[in-house]
């Protein structure tokens, strides 16, 4: 959430800052600021709204020095006043999180004299920088001492009126990294914002300081200064810019064959990167949003293929229930960014009650990847659009392969199986190519001009549908919902009126026949039926308005393919609708509050 970029070097600063704001705009936000030092004081630009308002008010300086942010509102409404930069006394701040204890700090603060312009909980967190710091006049110890007095997450880029040429940087849950190139050196929140100028990078620990001046990164830890590993990210620029698309989102979309087809050969030929879980107990699986959903096809595969019970849960509910987790328990968590802080909050608690952890994650370092027992990455490169597809197939692939795993150590899949399964996995960037040709447009016409638009599948099918759904009404506001087929008539059928959508999945063979009735159901009163099917699965012209057909030789690949098109019909009832698909209003990329 939100986008945090500093730079100190030669350069004039501003478009540096700017043009990185732009590389994070992705993550979400409703307001963006620069602050930079201007004679003896601060200069802070700020506005509501989107980083080309915040450029129309910029002034004609060349500081060589500034830090930004895009805010993505937690603690009062995206208003001027409330965007960050926050300046309180001598201290200026950008900040990416929460502080939980605001309040009483607040409270605490004002008692000392402090008074606040804003709603914000950054604002107190300045406060608190700036009375630490006129009572101890010691920066570090100022910076050590925040750490034990802010309670939540936090990313702080932290300017000090009384040395103009350093940036100080520190973070508890919300991501920073470092960087530096023969111009200056760089801090910001996530990768893009660099990438530009390097590929190599530090990732700032909790407990670490960064103090950053022009020519010069020094990293410090308990008082003492520590030398870090310099990463790097291994991906191509082309992996963070929209090479002709028209969207993120759409160049997304259409990179699957190609990183589907690198995550098979990379995780087929290093089999052994993909953990054997036969010897646990009891299996959850954790995650948020799509992430969920990925997980619930998970437990599909897992249960079907490898005949273990699998318990998929959504990350903000399993944290606070009571779970029964011991040392047999396996619990999988499944991050994109890896910074989910329902999803690290719940990894935490897995571990303080001894279970083991899995990590499915993309993003190289961040916290649960450092944090699980054991991490698959599944390498997507970098996914801007805000609203997930090629890091969700690679998270249901992964299941895919333990569930395969798991299977041939448990003697279920058999020798001809196998090489079934082998096949279909190769086959499977071909499948997707294939349906990636489909004119989806036709179909998208007769959804955009919906209120309301109904999803049915039975089991994986509904699980399918499921993130169908959700891509749906995340970028196009169309209102959606999924039912698994036999539960419509229990209530919700009422809502099917002439031409209401309802868009059926029909992969499972075993149930097809109880999911085709259902469509009648609802074609009987009067809706528009388009049917997403595998194309050996007979079914009556009757039935549907629409027919999507998709191929996968094994189930251990369809639910894969068959997304494919439900991803392309939220695109383009978006992209009908005149929808900025890339950045749906209200949406974070990577969810770091809880
Ligand atoms: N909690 C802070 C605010 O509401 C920071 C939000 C963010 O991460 O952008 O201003």
């Amino acid at each position: 959430m939100c986008g945090i970029i500093g730079y100190n070097g030669k350069q004039n600063a501003i478009p540096i800052v700017i043009n990185g704001l732009k590389n994070l705009e992705y993550r979400g936000y409703d307001s963006a600021g620069i602050a930079y030092f201007l004679g003896n004081d601060f200069k802070i630009i700020k506005e509501k709204g989107r980083i080309s308002s915040l450029e129309e008010i910029l002034e004609d300086d060349e500081p060589t020095l500034c830090i930004g942010h895009t805010r993505w509102a937690t603690h009062g409404k995206p208003s001027r006043i409330n965007s960050h930069p926050h300046q309180v006394g001598d201290i200026t701040i950008v900040h990416n999180g929460i502080i939980e204890n605001y309040a009483s700090l607040k409270e605490e603060l004002m008692k000392e004299g402090y008074k606040f312009q804003s709603e914000t909980d950054t604002e107190v967190a300045a406060a608190v920088i700036d009375s630490l710091y006129k009572k101890t006049k010691d920066k570090l110890l100022t910076l050590e001492k925040l750490n034990e007095v802010l309670k939540g997450s936090y990313a702080l880029l932290i300017l000090f009126k009384d040395e103009k040429d350093t940036i100080y940087a520190l973070r508890e849950g919300s991501p920073l990294i470092v960087a530096s190139n023969e111009t200056g050196n760089f801090v910001a929140s996530d990768i893009p914002a660099i990438l530009e100028y390097t590929k190599n990078y530090y990732l700032l620990e909790h407990g670490e300081i960064a103090i950053i001046k022009k020519d010069k990164v020094t990293f410090i830890k308990d008082k003492k200064e520590i030398t870090k590993e310099l990463l790097t990210f291994k991906f191509d620029i082309s992996s963070a810019k929209k090479e002709g698309y028209p969207h993120y989102m759409l160049k997304e979309i259409h990179e699957q064959p190609e990183v589907i087809k690198n995550f098979i050969e990379h995780y087929l030929t290093n089999f052994n990167l993909i953990p054997d879980i036969s010897k646990y107990e009891k299996i959850h699986i954790v995650a948020c949003g799509s992430a969920y959903h990925a997980g619930l096809i998970g437990s599909f595969l897992i249960e079907e293929y490898g005949n273990m019970e699998v318990s998929t849960y959504v990350a903000s509910e399993y944290r606070y229930k009571k779970n029964f987790l011991n040392e047999k328990t396996l619990v999988i968590l499944i991050s994109q960014s890896g910074e989910t802080a329902d999803t690290i909050a719940s990894l935490r608690l897995a571990k303080e009650q001894k279970a083991t952890t899995i990590g499915i994650v993309n993003v190289v370092g961040s916290t649960i990847a450092r944090e699980v027992d054991e991490v698959i990455y599944i390498n997507a490169g970098c996914e801007i659009a805000v609203a997930t597809t090629k890091a969700y197939t690679l998270q249901v692939l992964t299941f895919s392969l333990i569930a395969y795993k798991l299977g041939l150590k448990k003697g279920i899949i058999t020798k001809e199986k196998q090489k079934e399964i082998e096949e279909g996995y190769k086959l499977l960037p071909s499948e997707i190519s294939k349906v990636l040709k489909v004119d989806y447009k036709k179909y998208a016409a007769r959804i955009a001009t919906k209120k309301n638009v109904f999803f049915i599948g039975r089991l994986i099918d509904y699980c399918i549908c499921e993130e169908g759904s959700l891509k749906l009404k995340e970028i196009s506001y169309i209102h959606s919902e999924t039912y698994p087929a036999g539960e419509l008539k229990h209530g919700t059928i009422s809502l099917i009126e002439k031409n209401t959508p309802v868009i059926a999945v029909i992969t499972d063979s075993k149930i097809a026949e109880k999911t085709i009735s259902n469509i009648k159901e609802v074609k009987a009163r009067g809706a528009y039926t388009l049917v997403v099917k595998r194309k050996d699965i007979p079914l009556h012209e009757d039935t549907f308005d629409d027919l999507i057909e998709v191929e996968g030789l094994s189930d251990l690949v369809l639910s894969i393919v068959t997304i494919i098109p439900l991803q392309m019909l939220a695109y383009e009832v978006a992209n009908i609708l005149g929808y900025d698909i890339d950045k749906p209003r209200n949406l974070a990329k990577s969810v770091t509050v809880e």
